[in-house]
């Protein structure tokens, strides 16, 4: 039994499925306090069966280096009750044979998406999500980037806009790019959620411009060969073309993978792509 854990702010997925990420049975619920969470998810694997070994994809900041000494533990989070709970012991506890594989959501919906869903068969791919925050899963040359902890993309700092004075959400940086323009960004500039703001309101031109350049930097340093971009904020209509648009005009030539467009895409494995990347992260 293969048995997979998306661990999400609002809500928990547990399922099992295959190594390759097809999925079998699955059960969605809220994620309340870890101590409820977790034994919910356990009495449902065990109802099932004796998984042999697990993938999870958790939200962070979480310690992902099977290395570390605090291997699987919630790190500083503002979500009440989760900072320092061990996500891997709760589940050693429970089933001690299991092999267990720990990954950012990001990083596991980036796999999902690079090997079954927009960016199919493509080695150099980037998950960008945009919602109360924003995150990048990267996958550099087939494999996840970690880095010291994991990439925390929400946080680069990029130029200002010109005619923006917003001072941006972000409680440490102010106006990084997550601070610019998450969906709490969003409502505080413009009174308006995003799911309000119609389609020809500028600012969705304010959006593309940070992921724009976001990406920008991206290109620079992991380059990928596309990126996907989901979460609630994008799917607001034609997000994703304006944003390519200008990453196209600002690179001025410079990056080859903006030859083969459509180069930013909306995900094709939509609410499936965590729980389905965290199956495969057992066949890792
Ligand atoms: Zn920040």
């Amino acid at each position: 039994m293969i048995a997979a854990m998306e661990l999400g702010g609002t809500k928990t997925v547990v399922a099992i499925g295959e190594r390759d990420g097809s999925l079998g049975e699955e059960h969605r619920y809220p994620t309340t306090t870890p101590e409820e969470t977790f034994e919910t998810a356990i009495a449902w694997f065990r109802e099932r069966g004796t998984p042999e070994a697990m993938g999870i994809a958790a939200f962070g900041p979480v310690q992902i280096n099977p290395k570390a000494e605090d291997w699987g533990d919630m790190l500083a989070t503002p979500k009440p009750n989760w900072s320092g709970f061990s996500i891997t012991s709760a589940l050693r506890e429970a089933f001690p044979e299991m092999e267990i594989t720990l990954e950012t959501d990001v990083n596991a919906a980036c796999l999902a998406e690079a090997r079954i869903g927009a960016a199919e068969g493509l080695d150099n791919v980037a998950y960008i999500t945009i919602g109360t925050g924003i995150g990048a899963g990267v996958l550099c040359d087939g494999r996840l980037l970690h880095g010291a902890l994991h990439p925390e993309f929400g946080h680069v700092l990029l130029p200002r806009k010109s005619d923006d004075d917003f001072k941006g959400v972000c409680p440490f940086h102010g106006d990084c790019l997550e601070g610019m323009a998450c969906g709490p960004a969003i409502e505080k500039r413009w009174q308006k959620s995003g799911d309000e703001l119609p389609p020809d309101h500028p600012g969705w031109d304010t959006e593309a411009w940070y992921l724009a350049h976001g990406i920008q930097a991206l290109l620079a340093i992991a380059p990928p060969e596309r990126v996907v971009i989901g979460g609630g904020v994008s799917q607001a209509e034609g997000l994703h073309e304006k944003t390519e648009k200008l990453l196209v005009e600002m690179a001025n030539g410079y990056f080859p993978a903006l030859k083969n467009l459509p180069y930013v895409v909306p995900p094709k494995l939509g609410q499936e792509a965590g729980i389905r990347g965290a199956l495969m992260l057992t066949g890792l």
